[in-house]
């Protein structure tokens, strides 16, 4: 990827596409001389590394967990003379060239600057976040005076006085998560910073070592360190010569004590930094891990060039954000990737999307995400149990202790007021963690991990899922309430007091596939391992019965043309006019802001954020919906799913990206092929071009990029992976010659 030019009103956004991590971290692309300002917001997010902070909103006081922004030691700046600090918004600049390297994880910035005295500097810089030593980050930054020879001072700091200011919406609530500790140095050549969440306690040292050459010769005698209160510096003095490149290396190490470090954590980090040998000796190491990591996850497509270079970009960036390093975290990955602050860092079922992707390329990788769910396993049967059900109930928003972190209150921006979030009613969250293990078997043919962890959370999601459920008498049929859908445009019905929903489908129905997933569980187990898992969960014979009878009776509401009622009383609802509500906006994506600060509620209409009914038809093989709805007792075929498809994507908004990944794969499952890739195009592009305006400068969005890439592997290519093994039949899309990766070739092995 290439940007030619410096654009400071996109420059967010190029931080988050330009993003560099390992799955420990990840660093926003910011310049090594950028503090957070109107252009810049430089991060450094450690993967489940959190804390909460009270503040006071409207009297009442509400408390968020955070992603930390941890302490900046990438700050590297320089001055000729008595001059400015090189400030890149202050400074002129004759030219500019950003390049991300994914296939080796190298950004480079290659500028020609022009300070007020008239001094001409060429600036290269190339950074690495280092994928098998994930603890480093090394920038090699080179100045060459270019019509001068002058006395120029190069600074290099650890600072500790950031905050979380990524999101501009979030600027009403506390943002100051972190104490400052202490700072020293090591020699002159190391410097450290040690920081403290506020509430989490949680320490983060960060060393930095700093390296300068002049013409060649080392300059490391002249540095000098100067203490901040919150922050620590190096500056270096020296005579650059004109046409003269000076290189300067600096190189970083992060510590969390979440990470198992014997002794002082600032002493480890200064360790790491003083070991590291030089910017190309990591920088070798790297190249090499990544090029192990194309090999087992790079797709490539023949004949489409833009949509090879986005799968890649995808691809890219899902590896920085969950890594095989994840192995020795405890943490999830979130819909933002570690690359920007919306959603607070806090993982939801956006995993659904991007699981496949792991299970398939990075089995060790998901295998870590599913255990961050396992160990908060205990959290979610503390929380079921406090709402009044059985077994496991996962939050819809996870943090650091898997207890339910949706916020109470929502800012809408459009009207400037908070108003009740009600978003914790997707309780299908649950299903979609049970529906990620089954799925990492099926594609893994891992019995390992099935046996050792990924039943009980299984069977103790379905216990939950079962206790959700209440028979009546009159219909003869299992009914659920109180719970929401993916969309998340209808919160309750209008004008009731109850929050969620009474029978949604899109819930009722992976209820009944939890259940005969669950019991499947059961058969596949060893017996021994079968006993002992019913006992840890509570699961009687008794509870096999209500199981098998819900599986057969559970309600969904169609009427006479087929189509499936999102809810109870769905079809009441009044109709929008879509039509003058584009002409009036334009960008409707967020629609449920304009009806809320028009004094409506989205509830009273036949109005969806994204894809819920259609949403099942994404997830599980059209012959499975089909035998599940027939076992219930309804039809379905083809001919009703296009009648669904064209009922609910003329009422959908698409404000979440997730719907776009939805319709695509559905249109290519009924044959609507032009449509479907034009859906694919706009689904790769939903990052690049910011399709939702603003939105990802505050991270992307990991659950499209891992739709994207289901996309090509299940509709595209046609795999379908089942129990009984693997059939292709591929149907690509208009240019496309050739698809070729190496999903699930574990699999194909042991069949
Ligand atoms: C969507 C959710 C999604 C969340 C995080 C919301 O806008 O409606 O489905 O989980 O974003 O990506």
């Amino acid at each position: 990827m290439i940007y030619e030019g410096f654009d400071p009103v996109h420059e967010k956004l190029r931080e988050s596409l330009c993003v560099l991590g390992n799955g420990y971290m990840g660093i926003r692309s910011a310049l090594p001389g950028s503090k957070s300002s109107e252009t810049h917001y430089p991060a450094t997010y450690i993967a489940g590394v959190y804390n909460t902070l009270p503040t006071k909103i409207s009297g009442k006081k509400i408390f968020n967990e955070d992603l930390v922004n941890c302490p900046n030691s990438l700050f590297l700046s320089f001055r000729i003379e008595q001059g400015k600090w090189i400030d890149l918004e202050k400074t002129e600049i004759l030219s500019y060239r950003q390049e991300l390297d994914m296939k080796i994880g190298i950004l480079t910035r290659d500028l020609r600057v022009r300070d007020e005295a008239g001094n001409i500097t060429r600036i290269q810089e190339k950074r690495l976040v280092h994928m098998e030593l994930f603890h480093i980050i090394a920038i090699q930054y080179r100045i060459t005076p270019e019509n001068y020879s002058k006395s120029v001072t190069v600074r290099s700091s650890i600072d500790g006085a950031v905050e979380n200011e990524g999101v501009a919406r979030y600027s009403a609530l506390n943002s100051r998560h972190l104490d400052f500790i202490s700072s020293g140095s090591v020699k002159k050549s190391v410097i450290h910073l040690t920081a403290r969440t506020v509430n989490s306690k949680i320490e983060i040292s960060q060393a930095s070592k700093l390296k300068v050459r002049v013409a060649g010769e080392k300059k490391n005698k002249t540095i000098r360190i100067i203490k901040g209160p919150s922050e620590i510096n190096q500056e270096s003095s020296f005579i650059a010569k004109k046409g003269k490149a000076v290189v300067i290396e600096k190189i970083c190490s992060v510590f969390s004590s979440r990470d198992s470090v014997r002794g002082a954590l600032w002493k480890k980090a200064s360790q790491c930094v003083s070991a590291a040998v030089s910017f190309e000796k990591l920088l070798n190491s790297h190249r090499s891990a990544w090029r192990e990591l194309w090999k087992v996850c790079d797709i490539k497509i023949k004949g489409d060039i833009f949509s090879q270079t986005m799968l890649r970009f995808n691809i890219f960036h899902l590896v920085q954000s969950a890594s095989k390093n994840n192995v020795h975290i405890d943490a999830g990955l979130g819909p933002r990737g570690l690359h920007g602050e919306s959603y607070r860092g806090h993982i939801f079922w956006d995993e659904i999307f991007f699981m496949p992707f792991f299970s398939s390329h990075l089995p060790d990788t998901a295998e870590s995400l599913l255990m961050y769910r396992y160990r908060r396993l205990p959290a979610a049967r503390k929380y079921a149990k406090k709402n009044g059900y059985a077994g496991a109930m996962f939050p819809w928003q996870s943090g650091s202790s898997g207890k339910e972190e949706t916020q109470t209150i929502h800012l809408n921006p459009m009207s400037g007021k908070w108003g009740p979030d009600l978003s914790r009613n997707q309780r299908h969250v649950s299903f979609a963690i049970a529906y990620n293990v089954w799925r990492h078997w099926i594609i893994t043919g891992n019995l390992k991990f099935l046996n050792g962890c990924g039943a009980e959370i299984i069977l103790s999601v379905a216990k939950f899922a079962a206790s959700l459920c209440s028979y009546d008498k009159r219909t003869g049929k299992y009914h659920t309430k109180g719970l929401m859908g993916p969309d998340e445009f209808h919160e309750k019905l209008p004008g009731s007091k109850q929050a969620g929903l009474k029978d949604n489908a899109y819930s009722n129905f992976f209820i009944v596939w939890t259940l005969l997933r669950a019991m499947d569980v059961l058969e596949i187990l060893p017996d021994g391992k079968n006993r002992k898992l019913k006992k840890r969960t509570g699961i009687t014979d008794n509870d096999l019965v209500l199981w098998e009878d819900i599986t057969r009776k559970m309600n969904i509401i169609m009427n006479k043309d087929g189509i499936i009622s999102q809810f109870q009383g769905y079809f009441s609802l009044k109709e929008l006019d879509w039509k003058s509500y584009r002409k009036k906006y334009g960008n409707i994506h967020r629609l449920d802001r304009i009806l809320k600060a028009e004094g409506r509620s989205p509830n009273a209409y036949k109005a969806a954020k994204q894809a819920d009914v259609l949403m099942l038809f994404f997830l599980f093989p059209f012959n499975e919906v089909a035998k599940i709805f027939s076992r219930l007792g309804y039809k379905c075929d083809k001919n009703m799913l296009k009648k669904n498809y064209s009922y609910y994507e003329k009422r959908t908004s698409h404000g979440s990206t997730l719907s776009k990944v939805v319709h695509c794969y559905v249109a290519h499952l009924l044959g609507m092929k032009k449509l479907s890739f034009d859906w694919f195009k706009n689904v790769l592009e939903a990052d690049i071009h910011d399709f939702k305006g603003g939105t990802t400068l505050e991270g992307i969005h990991t659950g499209i990029m891992g739709g994207s890439i289901d996309i090509v592997t299940r509709a595209f290519a046609g795999l379908h992976i089942d129990e009984d093994g693997a059939t292709l039949s591929p149907d690509l899309p208009p240019g496309w010659k050739q698809v070729k990766f190496k999903k699930g070739s574990h699999l194909f092995l042991q069949k």
